[in-house]
């Protein structure tokens, strides 16, 4: 059976289909409409038609922005902000006549490197993303494990800091606040008074202060990761999301988590995602 997958961003909705030995048959991208939430449901069902105009039978996958509550079946915490409180699945399907399977971007991203990526030859899976949020997915012998409440992997919202910075999610001290793209700027401004976004900071850390930021974002990057590999003892980490290009996570980033995971063996490959911007449009596919 073909596979098609479509992946739901802010600014883009991209959409790929996979033949049965995972050949890519055909890739489209469009633009997401701002703001208008019957306006996104034409665009995805329209693109979906249009990409298995000439296919009889297709699973389908879609990676969307922000956590499916198990509760309300609705879509909670997405920056696309018209999508939440919606039944997105759902409304799909009775437009599409047609089941799908749907998951977080971070899932997806899991999948989507298990599958096909750089983490094809190992069993337990933790897929790390690291950019404007930080999240998390488990895969474990190519399924998802999703958890009984649905938020297994979601080391972002770990309490890091008792009474530290306070998070989007109500609880304070959590590992988002400490090393998302924008945490990290902010800990810059408070350390320098200058607003720079972060390539400009990481080109300029060969100083005193810039020692400190790197060696505080080490550290929680650190006891972040370590804590996950004490509980769930992965046979590898990927990292993924736009963070995952800074080369010290590799290295200093890694050993700095070594040291603090509770055992003198550690060797868990710590590794560069493979699929990049395309991790979320093949993950779908796989679900
Ligand atoms: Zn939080």
């Amino acid at each position: 059976m073909y596979k098609l997958g479509v992946d739901l961003g802010g600014t883009k909705i991209e959409a790929v289909l996979l033949d049965e030995n995972l050949n890519v048959m055909e890739k489209k991208r469009i633009p997401t409409p701002q703001n208008d939430y019957p306006q996104i449901l034409n665009s995805i069902s329209s693109l979906i038609l249009d990409i298995s105009e000439n296919v009889p039978d297709f699973s389908l996958g879609i990676c969307t922005p922000g956590a499916i509550s198990k509760k309300t079946g609705l879509i909670k915490n997405s920056n696309t902000q018209c999508l939440i409180g919606r039944s997105l699945k759902e409304d799909l399907e009775n437009k599409l006549g047609k089941k799908i399977s749907m998951e977080n971007d971070a899932n997806c991203f899991t999948m989507a490197e298990s599958t096909l990526g750089v983490a094809v030859d190992y069993g337990l899976v933790f897929g790390v993303i690291l950019g404007t949020g930080v999240g998390g997915g488990i895969i474990i012998d190519k399924k998802l494990h999703s958890g009984r409440i649905n938020i297994a992997g979601e080391w972002g919202h770990h309490t890091l800091h008792r009474n530290g910075n306070s998070c989007y999610c109500g609880k304070t001290g959590c590992v988002e606040t400490y090393i998302s793209g924008p945490s990290l700027e902010n800990q810059w401004t408070k350390l320098t008074g200058k607003s720079q976004p972060l390539p400009e900071i990481l080109s300029n850390i060969d100083n005193e202060i810039g020692k400190k930021w790197k060696d505080e974002f080490l550290e929680n990057f650190g006891y972040g990761l370590a804590n996950v590999i004490d509980i769930l003892d992965p046979d590898v980490v990927v990292l993924g999301g736009g963070l995952s290009n800074i080369d010290f996570l590799y290295t200093e980033g890694k050993e700095s988590v070594y040291d603090k995971v509770f055992s003198d063996l550690v060797d868990t490959p710590m590794l560069q995602n493979k699929l990049g911007d395309s991790a979320g449009v093949f993950g779908a596919c796989m679900l």
